[in-house]
């Protein structure tokens, strides 16, 4: 994986207390390593968050940013797929008990302002309680955003693991690790009956694993996936993760903004 020129872990301890200042913001990449059918790998969540923040992060140095980056959390909250054999998660206890030890650990050091840039969508939930914990327990400014994989028309916005969003961006990032012979349609047609239960942003939300929906645990549809599209949209997240950590660096919730 590419390194950045912002590596915290790279610096010395003297090093970093000496770097750091209240101003510095610390990046947080958070993957998963889970099941993600035939064609991905089980590190693709990892991938996307190291190398999305790896880019991020320089962007937003090279505009004058004090920004850093953490080496990426790769084991998190992939409940959803704990029946496939090769994904590795941990709990929603244990994920917030180890961003709990990161947090107080960022606290020993100058730096005030955690960020995570998350890779998984089950990370989600769990990120939003460690928000607003860090903030409680150590007074630290905390922000998390999701690398944004769009779907795709064909998906109907059931797109969500391992569709045509997610296996573009990987042929940008990692060509050689995505099986592109299997490819294959699986959308869950029968959710689109149903107006109110769904998905993130439905008024009714249903607890879920990824194998109910009888299609080997992948939710979209990879075919018709490219690596041009997977680089305009590592681009565009870039963009964005660049002009947030901006904002972020200057965010004042009780300023007029
Ligand atoms: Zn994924």
């Amino acid at each position: 994986m590419s390194a950045s020129v912002r590596e915290l872990a790279e610096l010395s301890g003297p090093a970093l207390s000496s770097t750091l200042t209240a101003e510095s913001i610390v990046v947080l990449p958070v993957g998963s390593i889970e099941h993600h059918g035939s064609h991905l790998p089980l590190a693709t969540d990892l991938i996307m968050a190291d190398e999305m923040s790896v880019r991020a992060v320089d962007q937003a140095a090279a505009q004058g940013l004090d920004v850093w980056r953490l080496p990426p959390l790769a084991y998190t909250k992939s409940d959803e797929h704990d029946w496939a054999p090769g994904t590795f998660w941990i709990g929603a206890d244990e994920l917030l008990a180890t961003l709990r030890g990161i947090g107080r650990s960022l606290a020993r050091t100058p730096a005030r302002t955690l960020v995570l840039i998350n890779g998984h969508g089950g990370n989600v939930a769990p990120l939003g309680v460690a928000l607003r914990e860090l903030r409680r327990l150590h007074g630290l400014r905390t922000f998390a955003l999701s690398v944004a994989v769009p779907s795709s028309p064909e998906e109907s916005g059931l797109g969500i693991h391992g569709g045509w969003g997610e296996t573009s961006l990987m042929m940008h990032l990692r060509p050689e690790l995505v099986s592109t012979r299997d490819f294959a349609r699986a959308i869950p047609e029968g959710l689109t009956d149903y107006r109110h239960i769904g998905f993130a942003g439905a008024p009714v939300q249903f607890g879920w694993l990824s194998v109910d929906f009888g299609h080997d645990g992948v939710l979209g549809d990879p075919t018709g996936a490219d690596a041009g599209a997977g680089e305009s949209i590592a681009a565009d997240f870039v963009r964005l993760a660049a002009e947030s950590l901006e904002e972020i660096s200057r965010f004042d919730p009780a300023g007029s903004g």
